[in-house]
């Protein structure tokens, strides 16, 4: 049945008692109705659209939509901390749909954390500003807020407790918030909450937990479609092993804590040195790897070289002063005409690491058919 079919509201009988039906509040409910399937509607439609975005940008601009689009607010802001580091917060503010600079900072959230344990619902600034007990902390962040002037502030809450913040300012109608708006921002925010989760998942399945990089388990299957890619385009495109040199040592002289650091400052190295496309990962122990879409051997011989020097001169900050590591790389580039599946491009890079090894270490060999042939190739060479 369709909700808008009125006809019945032509019925000569319906006309005649038009009187009654209106006093006793037949047609207030029938619009309530309406206004409630429509919500219903747009709350379905926004959790698919919450739902399709994989990053926590998306995430967070799909949310802004959807409060935007039922509200037009005078400004979204999202207050959020990110799960690897406890501490630093992020504050992103949105105006019509648009990023927006906010020129101040707000450095942590934990003052609301044991409130929202208890309260899980959107709540009106006001009555949060009431609620939660004024000392130097809660002071110090109602006074950064207060520049916003929100007037709602929405928890988003997982397992894990309190995410993060979203903090809405005044309708740009001035109508305040009712109560069944703040239940549809709540039940949206339901969504939220499960959509970053589902992202928080979906990011351990695909990382390595040490070093924030890309596990060997993403890496394979994106490698393989990298080689479908070059296939069809007629690019050339570059993988890069990268595996550190005489570590066992390291680690025998001062143990396996300040290897891991060791390890962690390398990986953030190798973030420093890859462009958007490009996919860093640890391959395992002390072996890392980036993919590098599009990119001649050439090129990523400049970037292995340049990563290469940054870690022979970096300073790991340590109990004990470190001696400086270094690293051996080994690039493998493919192109269409490269006749060479997953498995042979990574054992290409890794026989020019060993070569790398080989003449000494701290240095990069580019792949190429000579280096190491085969068995059936040896009578060509
Ligand atoms: P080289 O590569 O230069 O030939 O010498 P190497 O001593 O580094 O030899 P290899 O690559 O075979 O050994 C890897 C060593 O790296 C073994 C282990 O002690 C260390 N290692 C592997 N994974 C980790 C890790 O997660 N943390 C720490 N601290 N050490 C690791
Ligand atoms: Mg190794
Ligand atoms: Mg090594």
């Amino acid at each position: 049945m369709q909700t808008n079919n009125r006809d019945f509201l032509s019925y000569p009988k319906v006309i005649e008692n038009y009187a009654l039906l209106e006093e006793i509040g037949v047609f207030d409910l029938i619009s309530e109705m309406d206004q409630r399937v429509r919500e219903y509607q747009s709350l379905l439609f926004g959790a698919a659209e919450i739902f399709n975005r994989m990053s926590i940008e998306e995430i967070m601009e799909a949310t802004v939509s959807q409060i935007s689009n039922q509200y037009l607010p005078s400004f979204i802001a999202f207050l959020w901390r990110p799960l690897q580091n406890r501490e630093d917060v992020t504050l992103k503010g949105y105006q019509n749909y648009k990023l927006i600079n906010l020129p101040y900072k707000i450095d942590t959230i934990t003052p609301f954390v044991p409130f929202f344990q208890v309260n899980r619902e959107p709540i009106l600034y006001a009555t949060l500003r009431e609620e939660l007990k004024d000392d130097d902390e809660t002071r110090d962040i109602f006074a950064s807020l207060e520049k916003l002037t929100p007037e709602l502030v929405v928890p988003i809450i997982g397992p894990s407790g309190l995410y993060g913040l979203i903090l809405v300012g005044h309708k740009v109608t001035a109508d305040v918030y009712t109560d069944g708006e703040l239940l549809f921002i709540s039940q949206l925010m339901s969504f939220v909450s499960q959509a970053i989760q589902n992202h928080i998942h979906y990011e351990h399945s695909v990382r390595d937990v040490k070093t924030g990089l890309f596990n060997h388990g993403f890496l394979v299957p994106r490698l393989t479609e990298e080689i479908s890619r070059v296939k069809r385009t007629g690019q050339v495109s570059s993988l890069m092993v990268i595996d550190v040199d005489k570590f066992k040592v390291f680690n025998d002289n001062y143990g396996h804590l300040a290897g891991d650091r060791v390890l962690e400052f390398i990986a953030r190295a190798i973030n420093k040195s890859v462009r958007t496309d490009d996919v860093p990962s640890r391959f395992g122990g002390e072996e890392f790897t980036i993919l590098l879409p599009n990119t001649t051997a050439e090129s990523a011989f400049l970037v292995a070289e340049r990563l290469r020097d940054n870690i022979a001169t970096m300073s790991v900050p340590w109990e004990a002063a470190l001696p400086q590591v270094t690293i051996s790389l080994g690039i493998a580039s493919f192109t269409r005409d490269t006749n060479a599946g997953t498995d042979e491009i990574i054992h290409r890079a890794d026989e020019a690491l060993y070569r790398s090894k080989e003449t000494g270490r701290n240095r990069t060999t580019i792949w190429h058919g000579d280096l190491a042939p085969g068995p059936d190739k040896k009578g060509q060479a």
